[in-house]
């Protein structure tokens, strides 16, 4: 007896950015992959679980490298700001439980929580050890100054619970990363410019000097965690790039200087396109003051020239929707769709930008990403040809299967539900 699932006749995207091969079969044993071939040169074995996947393509899980699972997952919309504010620690962690199963649910195995402490760790703990259902969690510490984007989600007034106490100054930023490495956080994110859904601050304040930006970087590689800046300035990105981050969130004013930059260093840009495009569509509807829609209107069209000019200047593009209380979790194939439609990637780099590129980005590139032997059985089976149209990864009832380490999610949730 084996406990090997067999996937035959599936037109294989393997995520590593190659052609798909139509009529292939991929072998699962328990957690991995153990053998990728075209159907016919691989034999069965008794036992077996052997399942047809004519007509269905398969291609690795799927990847969102910018989420906030801390974020509201009930139906009923709630406020962009208070909902963290008015909440218990336990009520946000069942809701950040319940955001990384829809999106497991909705193909994605793995996200990076961008703002995280010790509830995300917790989360992260738990799925990792199969005691709940969800995305695999990578969660990054989150170490900000007073008065900083992150800072600026809580009101002023509020002296205690914060979401993230500040930072300021080079011995208290290292300090806060030693802490997240005790922590046993992945990561380490920082802002090194203002944002545009935090309340008070504007885009282009500064966040942090080089010398914090410094230290932070320093400490970070030191214990072996990667750094991942927020930056939307060119004085945020340039002081980001010259500290050494391992990836840039947004990018929102990259010129060719900063592009070569990003080039000789190898540093990924993941532009969350998504997130841009929520707040011009909905956030007048979904309550955001006129503040911060006129920021996320002025910055949707430099975003998008920015990340056309990495894309033709060769930087490595990973997807990133912003998923939080304002993008809903479940919508995560969208922001491929943006990627192939506003920067012009064709469907098969998009669907790079969220496996086998993004998967290198989180220090994952050995484990998943890629469909090959050895990796981790992190598979989706989708009917029809995604290649082609990147919308069957968001329609409903496409995805006929999920699996997540060896094991089998059949999506309960229908996609169209859980979009915004
Ligand atoms: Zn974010």
């Amino acid at each position: 007896m084996t406990d090997r699932v067999v996937l035959t006749h599936a037109t294989l995207v393997d995520g590593t950015g190659a052609e798909p091969r139509p009529d292939m079969t991929v072998v699962v044993e328990g957690e991995y992959i153990s053998e990728v071939g075209p159907s016919g040169t691989i034999s069965g074995a008794p036992g077996d679980l052997v399942h047809d996947l004519r007509g269905a393509t398969l291609l690795p899980g799927l990847i969102d490298c910018h989420v906030h699972l801390r974020a509201n997952a009930a139906a009923r919309p709630a406020d962009v700001h208070l909902w963290n504010m008015v909440n218990s620690a336990e009520t946000q962690t069942l809701h950040a439980l319940a955001n990384a199963r829809t999106a497991l649910y909705s193909g994605f195995t793995t996200v990076r929580d961008m703002a995280g402490s010790r509830l995300e760790a917790a989360v992260r703990d738990a799925i990792g050890a199969r005691v709940l259902d969800g995305a695999r969690v990578v969660a990054a510490g989150l170490v900000g100054m007073t008065a900083g984007h992150g800072d600026m989600f809580c009101p002023a007034t509020m002296d205690e619970r914060r979401m993230w106490a500040p930072a300021d100054g080079v011995d208290e930023c290292r300090k806060r990363v030693r802490e997240y490495a005790r922590l046993g956080m992945d990561l380490i994110k920082i802002c090194t410019s203002g944002g545009t859904l935090s309340a008070g601050d504007r885009t282009e304040w500064r966040n942090y000097t080089l010398a914090e930006v410094d230290t932070i970087v320093d400490e970070a590689h030191a214990l072996g965690l990667r750094v991942a800046a927020h930056a939307h300035t060119r004085a945020g990105i340039e002081t980001a790039l010259t500290a050494g981050v391992d990836t840039l969130e947004h990018g929102s004013e990259l010129d060719e200087r900063l592009v070569e930059r990003m080039l000789e260093q190898g540093t990924a840009l993941c532009p969350t396109l998504s997130i841009s495009e929520f707040m011009v569509e909905r956030g007048r509807e979904r309550g955001l003051a006129p503040e911060q829609l006129d920021k996320a209107r002025a910055l949707r069209e430099r975003r998008l020239e920015s990340v056309r000019l990495a894309y033709r200047s060769g930087v490595r593009l990973i997807a990133g929707t912003d998923s939080s209380n304002t993008v809903r979790f479940g919508a995560h194939a969208r922001e491929l769709q943006l990627l192939h439609q506003e920067i012009g990637l064709s469907p098969l780099e998009a669907l790079t930008a969220a496996t086998s590129a993004a998967a290198e980005a989180l220090g994952l590139g050995e484990r998943t990403g890629v469909v090959a032997p050895g990796r981790w059985a992190d598979l989706l089976v989708v009917d029809g040809d995604p290649v082609r149209d990147l919308g069957v990864l968001s329609e409903p009832g496409r995805l006929r299967a999920v699996f997540q380490g060896g094991r089998e999610y059949a999506p309960a949730v229908p996609v169209a539900l859980v979009t915004p």
